[in-house]
């Protein structure tokens, strides 16, 4: 499944996938937490992003 690395939840079809800013790793946040701007931890690297 697809979870989203703000919430924690599975995104599944509402998934938007982009890769990292610092390291092009593939991080999937969901539609809720894309809207809100909440905060994502980069499961590679670390980097903290909107
Ligand atoms: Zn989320
Ligand atoms: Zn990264």
């Amino acid at each position: 499944m697809t979870v989203c690395m703000s919430c924690g939840r599975d995104a599944r079809d509402k998934a938007t996938k982009f890769p990292c800013p610092s390291c092009g790793a593939v991080l999937v946040r969901c539609a809720d937490c894309k809207a809100r701007g909440n905060e994502y931890k980069c499961i590679s690297c670390g980097n903290l992003g909107p």
